[in-house]
């Protein structure tokens, strides 16, 4: 019933403790211990019940548990040539500008004083603006399908590294028209495929189209309803 009950190492249990959070929601407390045990998961939850943290949270703490930095220097490393192309460790997919920003103020609120860059992208604003942004590092990219698909086309992101893949409200990005956006940039042959990446999803209804996205994309997953 704590955020102490699991230990998500010290940057992570300290950011927790800076944010206004003393307990953790429901989909919290059971959705952490399954992302921190590797598994893939089907979460069916609502806006408001605290699933934004309920991925942050265990993501940030993995890429810290497995070796400081081990896929923070990957990223670097292919970073080297004037860091024009980024290499993110965690992608998060979200439908609108406005969830976009709502997740990057989470992932930068508990990223605080470690070593993750988030970065934010969206649609309906200046590119140019968001790929100097990239430029200055990215480690945990938040993105519209759309804009994202662009940056990729620009070379402006590579998706070799991205161990962690979240696809939040999963149902309004395919009622939004976004299926082939997302498609494409999961199932590009330089992306981890499932298995080897850990895949989360998050949806408010678990419809057709939805349990066939996560037949494609996840791997012998768990699914949460809270
Ligand atoms: P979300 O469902 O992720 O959009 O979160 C909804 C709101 O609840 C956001 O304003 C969060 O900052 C807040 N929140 C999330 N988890 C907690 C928690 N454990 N304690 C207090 N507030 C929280």
């Amino acid at each position: 019933e704590n955020f102490q009950d699991v230990d998500m190492g010290e940057i992570v249990m300290g950011n927790i403790g800076l944010s206004r959070y003393t307990r953790p929601t429901p989909v919290q407390k059971y959705a952490i211990p399954i992302v921190k045990s590797k598994r893939d998961l089907m979460a069916c939850a609502q806006t408001g019940s605290g699933k934004t943290a309920a991925f942050l949270l265990p993501i940030l703490s993995q890429i810290y548990c497995e070796g400081p930095g081990e896929a923070l220097n990957a990223a670097k490393e292919n970073g080297k040539y004037g860091r024009r192309k980024q290499y993110p460790i965690s992608l998060v997919l979200a439908p609108t500008r406005e969830l976009a920003l709502q997740i990057y103020d989470e992932a930068r609120k508990f990223s605080y004083r470690s070593r993750v860059r988030p970065c934010v992208v969206y649609g309906g604003a200046d590119i140019g603006q968001q790929i100097r942004d990239l430029e200055r590092g990215c480690h945990l990219l938040v993105a519209t399908p759309g804009r994202l698909v662009d940056m990729i086309e620009r070379g402006k992101i590579g998706l070799d590294y991205c161990n962690y893949l979240v696809l939040d409200e999963a149902d309004r990005m395919l009622d939004m028209g976004f299926e082939p956006q997302i498609r494409r940039i999961v199932e590009q042959d330089t992306m981890p495929h499932k298995g080897i990446r850990q895949t989360m999803m998050f949806s408010a209804t678990f419809p057709k189209e939805i349990q066939i996205l996560a037949r494609d994309f996840l791997e012998e997953y768990i699914f949460l309803a809270v």
